[in-house]
């Protein structure tokens, strides 16, 4: 589905990226993943070329709330592969503060890697993509940016961002023939989720009317499709990927 493509997928290292990047090499696509670390990167990596020597993968490890960083990574992406088709922007942190013992800080850190990083990859990219003749952008939103959330009102709010800047450049970009779409998960079973106990896991699941977390191949088969030409009159969409838990 997405053969001699190139894509981008920030925060491709682990969970839910991982798994995006996955189903983009299973697919065919040149895929550079972009870690926080070298380390993570070239464990990624690693596991990646063991699982399929064939597949066309690649890391880097710039700071992404940096937005000179970003563009040189960008640059030497098109430099090195001479076009850029897909941009992922997956990398994203939560926070759960209640708002009484929130600092500006930590509410500055969520805003900063889920929202302005967002801006800073998307802007070098939007430029190559349009010189290109098209391209696509997926952002990874959230059910809590239609349901909010009861505590950590940052992520929520840098959520809400994120669908806004996605609505809004695909208004922008239609004319450009770059697609701009959000993904907005659910409970997801990354890292994070596995590592709850058995109870919790249950209370939660217990709430999502499907019965159970959604697993990360799941939520990766969203970006597939909208990476694709299967979606080439889709652009605009914030598609939930939840078990219907915002209802
Ligand atoms: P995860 O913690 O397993 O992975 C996050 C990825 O982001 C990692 O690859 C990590 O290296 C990268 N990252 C984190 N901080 C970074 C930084 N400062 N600079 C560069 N990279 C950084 O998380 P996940 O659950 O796979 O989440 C991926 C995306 O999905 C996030 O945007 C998250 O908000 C969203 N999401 C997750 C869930 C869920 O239940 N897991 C639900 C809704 C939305």
């Amino acid at each position: 589905m997405l053969k001699g493509k190139v894509a981008i997928v920030t925060g491709g290292t682990r969970g839910i990226g991982y798994e995006i990047v996955r189903k983009y090499l299973t697919n065919g696509a040149q895929v550079i993943l972009f870690g926080s670390r070298k380390e993570s990167v070239d464990k990624a990596l690693d596991k990646l070329k063991n699982e399929n020597p064939d597949w066309k993968v690649d890391g880097m490890w710039p700071k992404l709330t940096d937005a000179a960083d970003v563009e040189n990574a960008v640059l030497a992406i098109k430099e090195k592969y001479g076009r850029i088709d897909i941009l992922v922007n997956n990398a994203g942190i939560s926070q759960n503060t209640p708002l009484y013992n929130y600092t500006p800080e930590e509410f500055d850190k969520v805003i900063d890697l889920n929202v302005k990083a967002v801006f800073y990859a998307i802007l070098p990219v939007a430029r190559i993509m349009k010189e290109q003749g098209g391209g696509c952008i997926i952002n990874t939103s959230s059910m809590v940016s239609i349901s909010g959330q009861p505590a950590g009102v940052g992520y929520p709010a840098s959520k809400f961002a994120v669908n806004g800047i996605t609505i809004s450049l695909a208004r922008e970009l239609g004319k450009d023939h770059i697609r701009v779409n959000a993904v907005a998960p659910g409970v997801t079973k990354t890292d994070m989720v596995a590592a709850l106990p058995e109870a919790t896991v249950k209370a939660i699941s217990s709430k999502i009317p499907i019965g159970r977390p959604g697993e990360p191949e799941e939520v990766a088969d969203a970006f597939l499709y909208l990476a694709s030409d299967m979606a080439s009159y889709v652009t605009g969409t914030i598609l939930s990927v939840d078990g219907a838990s915002k209802a």
